[in-house]
């Protein structure tokens, strides 16, 4: 998985296309990150004794990592990226500005 928890991507299709986040989780798996604020769903509580109210709260919902693209922690930039191997370590790199990321 080329994105990370904590990153910030910039969203590239869907209804929140053009926006930004960080990512709160990554779900490897399925392929699937958890943004801030992107793709709002909205859910339902339940009241959890009787006599309280039911809520509804908005939660981001994972939305696919091919919809998101890693903006650069160095040069800002929304980036491709890149590894760099030296010795046992693997750096991950910005495209754009060739520093580790
Ligand atoms: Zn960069």
């Amino acid at each position: 998985m080329k994105i990370k928890k904590g990153d910030t991507v910039l969203v590239i299709s869907g209804k929140d296309r053009a926006r930004t986040g960080k990512v709160l989780d990554v779900l490897v798996k399925e392929g699937r990150v958890v943004v801030e604020g992107i793709n709002m769903r909205k859910k339902h509580v339940r009241p959890k004794r009787s006599g309280e109210k039911g809520q509804i709260v908005q939660l981001p919902s994972p939305m696919d990592v091919s919809n998101a693209k890693l903006i650069c922690s160095k040069c800002g930039k929304a980036t491709r990226i890149g590894y760099k191997k030296e010795g046992d370590k693997k750096y991950r790199i910005c495209k754009k500005c060739k520093q580790e990321t």
